[in-house]
């Protein structure tokens, strides 16, 4: 699947359970950027991939190292053990940043982690979308900076009370496995114990990246599936203080 649909899916998953999670306003905005974003994350483990030019030199040495310990393309980031491990990884990541936030700003540097993964995230999605062109991870950058700066990734979401940043990565990367899930290669979710590409389609209806199925029908799908559930939330968003205040 292109870049593209992956960060659309991410997106088309925030938007779809946002209701459940309670978020609106600016937390839904940034979940949605950062589910987008977190829909291209798996492919990390390509050195030539949409995600892994995002900051030239920097995120292609980094996709090279993810490439050689995950086992190559397509093995571990698409595999539940590399969902769970970046899931982790971003709850960590959100608790030094949460840490430094309150009142210990002489730990300014617990806030790399975080600010690592949200610019990553933010310049991802931007750099699949082709939205902002050259400007993308300078304001993939500049976007993460404000978010960190303000909690916006750290805001807690019902029912269990994780971040939003954490439950933000868990569904972009689960969004992106479908994805390709839905293409001849399938996934190997049960690497590194097995090797089984598991599918969701039949062998017959299975899409072939950057043909003309994905773009005429996929794309389209996810497109207006996207603009039918940001229009549900937005008049979630809108009616809630209607509903706080009892009428
Ligand atoms: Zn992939």
């Amino acid at each position: 699947m292109l870049g593209r649909d992956h960060a659309l899916s991410g997106a088309l998953a925030f938007t779809a359970v946002a209701p459940l999670l309670h978020v609106t306003g600016v937390h839904l905005a940034a979940g949605v950027a950062l589910t987008a974003g977190a829909g291209v994350l798996p492919d990390l483990d390509e050195p030539g991939s949409t995600i892994a030019r995002t900051f030239g030199f920097l995120t292609g040495a980094f996709a090279w190292i993810v490439h050689k310990i995950s086992g190559g393309h397509r093995k571990g980031t698409h595999s539940l053990v590399g969902v769970a491990l970046m899931t982790v990884a971003s709850l960590a990541a959100g608790s030094w940043q949460a840490g430094a936030l309150s009142g210990h700003p002489e730990r300014w540097w617990h806030l790399v982690p975080a600010g690592f993964i949200l610019a990553l995230l933010f310049s991802a999605g931007f750099r699949a979308l082709h939205i902002g062109g050259h400007h993308g991870d300078a304001a993939g950058i500049a976007l993460a900076a404000l978010v960190i700066w303000k909690g916006w990734d750290l805001a807690l979401v019902t029912p269990r009370n994780v971040q939003v940043l954490a439950v933000c990565v868990t569904l972009g990367m689960l969004a992106h496995l479908a994805g390709d899930m839905c293409t001849h290669d399938g996934c190997p979710l049960l690497y590194p114990l097995s090797r089984h590409e598991f599918g969701l389609l039949p062998g017959p209806v299975r899409i072939t990246t950057n043909k003309l199925a994905e773009h005429w029908v996929v794309t389209p799908l996810l497109l207006a599936g996207l603009a039918y559930f940001f229009w549900r939330d937005a008049g979630f968003s809108l009616a809630a203080p209607a509903h706080l205040a009892g009428r």
